[in-house]
């Protein structure tokens, strides 16, 4: 069918590239590029043998010429950036350059702020819309799979969607006091930041981590989760008519609570630098240099994820409530990509959204988040690539829990 660019070699690039070389079909070529190649000639040396044809190449993704020559090198259907959101842009930009399609997971953020906003990627539309290329944004679990799950509950069953809150739960357990299950820097920034939630017309900010609820997950069991901003409330906000209400909650242990804290307390987490020993340094990069490897933590990582979304809303004049979620279990996703299950939930996303793209089931010129796409295709999808979801047509509400002390007394 086609061949696919793929930019970073990470945790989340490593399951999408054994995920596009299941789906050879698709997939007849790839070409792995990141700032490290030893990275990328790592993974070709593990899948190399099947039906897709893997080539490996060194790019700085800061660098829009250097992004340039290597799509003119290879010539892709679709560029996969699954390198970091400070990359989005240039990655775009090359796009745009070289008239071709475009992915990611993560919204485009500037190093020296962390704003979590799409504007700076909308300004695109126009220009990709006018040079007939499509970018698909944000083709991960969260965002990805729930403006999915938002865009398919909306089509089938619901008139209109009034209230709708994702829940992110992680019950794995991988033995650290601390660890990131993701980039450290981007996970850190998204749970240090205030919360904020949208209600009637309006983004209502909370303090970080200000809310919290404990709900009692299927086959994870009860957790405590709390109230974040998550960049997908954004493009929802936009594209659910009708609706009154959007949160995410995400859930935390108490140890990872407590360490946080405690680094945020002696400004470890900052990303303003400071001179050290006569180098500037941004004290989070330190920080993730000395925490543990995400792509470490599969092997020693147990336990399942659960996201998904519960909706509220009208049908044929009824009140009506579904919940649509995903369980991934760490230990089987190991066992069959050798990675965890926060890589996984976004690395198969991944493949779907560019496979969507290069097989012309979502192909219209512009820049759109997933949730404007017909969520058909990629719902059969997820369930013969490994994130099958599940339905429950009379879920417990969140506003039907209990409003529970904020935080653990450790912690504040
Ligand atoms: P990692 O840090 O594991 O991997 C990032 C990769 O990008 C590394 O291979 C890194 O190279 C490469 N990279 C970084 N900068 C550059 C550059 N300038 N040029 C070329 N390559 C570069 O991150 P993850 O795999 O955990 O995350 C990848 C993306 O997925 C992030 O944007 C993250 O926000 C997003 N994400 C989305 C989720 C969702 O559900 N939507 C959930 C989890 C993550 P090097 O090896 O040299 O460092």
């Amino acid at each position: 069918m086609g061949k696919a660019l793929i930019i970073g070699a990470g945790g989340v690039a490593s399951v999408a590239i054994h995920k596009c070389v299941q789906n050879s079909e698709v997939f007849e070529e790839i070409c792995i590029a990141s700032r490290t190649k030893s990275k990328c000639d790592a993974l070709k040396a593990k899948l190399d043998g099947g039906k897709t044809k893997i080539t490996t190449a060194q790019v700085d993704a800061d660098n829009v010429d250097e992004l340039i020559a290597l799509i003119n090198e290879i010539k892709p259907d679709i560029v996969m950036n699954l390198a970091l959101p400070y990359q989005d842009l240039t990655i775009m930009d090359a796009c745009l350059a070289t008239k071709t399609n475009y992915m990611d997971t993560a919204n485009y953020e500037p190093e020296d702020t962390a704003k979590f906003e799409y504007k700076w990627q909308w300004d695109y539309r126009e220009r990709f819309e006018k040079a007939g290329i499509t970018a698909l944004l944000g083709s991960g679990f969260d965002p990805g799979v729930t403006g999915v799950f938002s865009a398919y509950a909306l089509k089938h069953y619901f008139d209109e969607i009034e209230y709708i809150d994702i829940l992110d739960c992680n019950g794995g357990d991988h033995g650290y006091p601390f660890a990131t299950n993701f980039n450290p820097e981007i996970n850190i920034r998204e749970v240090s930041a205030n919360g904020r939630y949208w209600e009637n017309g309006e983004w209502i900010e909370t303090k970080p981590m200000e809310i919290k609820r404990g709900y009692n997950f299927s086959e994870v069991g009860e957790k405590d989760m709390y109230l974040l901003y998550h960049e997908e409330l954004e493009s929802l906000v936009q594209n659910m008519p009708g609706l009154k209400r959007i949160r995410f909650f995400m859930t935390f242990g108490p140890s990872y609570l407590m360490h946080l804290k405690a680094l945020e307390n002696v400004g470890m987490t900052s990303i303003e630098p400071i001179e050290y020993e006569g180098k500037q340094i941004i004290p989070l990069q330190f920080l993730k240099a000395i925490l543990p490897d995400p792509a470490s933590l599969g092997p020693r990582t147990v336990g399942k994820t659960n996201i998904g979304c519960i909706f509220k809303g009208k049908k044929d004049g009824q009140d009506k409530t579904y919940y649509i979620y995903n369980v991934c279990d760490h230990q089987e996703c190991y066992k069959e990509v050798g990675s965890q299950a926060v890589s996984y939930t976004t690395g198969v996303p991944a493949m779907i959204g560019a496979a969507m793209v290069m097989t012309g089931k979502w192909n219209k010129p512009g820049v759109f988040n997933i949730e404007e796409f017909d969520p058909d295709p990629f719902m059969e999808e997820l369930n013969k690539w490994g994130l099958p979801w599940v339905e429950d047509f009379n879920p417990v509400l969140v506003d039907a829990l209990p409003e529970e002390a904020n935080q653990p007394e450790l912690v504040r």
